[in-house]
């Protein structure tokens, strides 16, 4: 099969001719159908994850068909649409077995410790876990997707952060993660407070329903003015955005941290005094279940969530070598679709 491969970090990847996956046992051989571009690949590329091994074939967020799978999986068979979560967990586990898949302690995961979806075929591991069937109306580059960052954001806002019509939700960061965020948030019944500092984002955040504040010292006061956050919800991952996530918080209030927290800023110094005095809960967000999948499934059957935006550029898969080096750059400020190859 075709597959972008790279044998060194940082070095131009290229497109290679390499034996499919082999079956695993309770597995499924998928055909990918349109392939996701994630910052994640970029660091999976530029040696920043320790689990991947060289030579490397990159990519996490999938959807295709059914080419081939383990007859003792239940509910899937050849020719069946399917994608799933960049988490693929073992499905035996006490966190499995309470639908916390996203938790798993034997998790794995594609482009990273396993060979990725920028390829024909990817294996999927725990077949019965891990897949999940796509609606005939939904679109594979759509759903594509789904499984790492609109999931993310998902999970983090329905789940995590429990939100509610009529509660008031700051969003950190208006990213794509964080715009996915702010679409929830506003489909869930919140008032959403986007805080960031391109233009760009914020008039993207303000397009999808939410109230835009440009970032700097005044902007908790301003915040607190509003009334404060019910929930907070730190998209981009820092110390300040996630100090400054926290004191937005109304008493009894739910930070959700979602941005990764890496180098310098991966132990941050955080107001914890604060979150004692106001009885504020600290969560942290990681993917989605696959069990949630039904749930956000639904949501977009319903029309409660609009896809159609969530897929920004298509390409082809000639065209995958050369957005991992084009990634170098800083991602453009309120860009919210994902690059997306069909194959
Ligand atoms: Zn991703
Ligand atoms: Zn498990």
């Amino acid at each position: 099969m075709r597959a972008v491969t790279f044998t060194e970090f940082s070095s131009p990847p290229t497109i290679e001719d390499v034996p499919p996956p082999l079956l695993p046992a309770g597995g499924a051989v998928v055909r990918v159908a349109a392939t996701g571009v994630c910052r994640s690949d970029w660091h999976a590329w530029s040696g920043h994850d320790d689990s991947v091994s060289l030579p490397h074939i990159p990519g996490h967020e999938f959807a295709g068909v059914i080419e081939e799978i383990d007859p003792a999986v239940p509910g899937f068979k050849k020719g069946d649409r399917v994608t799933a979560p960049f988490i693929f967990a073992c499905g035996d586990c006490a966190h499995c077995r309470a639908g916390h898949t996203q938790v798993c302690p034997n998790q794995q995961q594609p482009g990273f410790d396993l060979k990725g979806s920028w390829a024909e075929y990817i294996a999927v591991t725990n077949a019965a876990t891990n897949l999940v069937h796509l609606p005939d109306e939904l679109d594979f580059d759509i759903a594509a997707g789904l499984g790492c960052r609109f999931g993310t954001a998902y999970h983090a806002v329905t789940v995590q952060g429990r939100v509610q019509p009529g509660e008031t939700v700051a969003v950190i960061g208006c990213g794509g993660v964080g715009l996915s965020c702010v679409m929830i948030a506003r489909a869930a019944g919140a008032r959403v407070i986007a805080v960031d500092r391109a233009q760009s984002a914020l008039d993207a955040a303000e397009k999808l329903g939410a109230t835009p504040l440009y970032s700097d010292e005044t902007t908790v006061a301003r915040i607190h003015e509003l009334g404060g956050a019910h929930v907070s919800i730190d998209a981009l991952g820092a110390r300040i955005t996630a100090t400054m996530a926290i004191e937005s918080l109304r008493p009894k209030g739910r930070h959700v941290q979602v941005g990764l927290l890496l180098g310098e800023d991966a132990n941050p110094p955080l107001p914890y005094g604060r979150a004692i005095a106001l009885e504020l809960e600290l969560l942290g967000s990681h993917g989605l279940a696959t069990s949630e999948y039904a749930a956000l499934l639904s949501d977009v059957a319903s029309g409660h969530l609009d896809l159609a935006g969530t897929v920004g550029t298509r390409i082809g898969f000639d065209d995958l070598p050369a957005a991992l080096p084009a990634m170098n750059e800083p991602p453009r400020a309120g860009s919210f679709g994902i690059t997306v190859a069909v194959l």
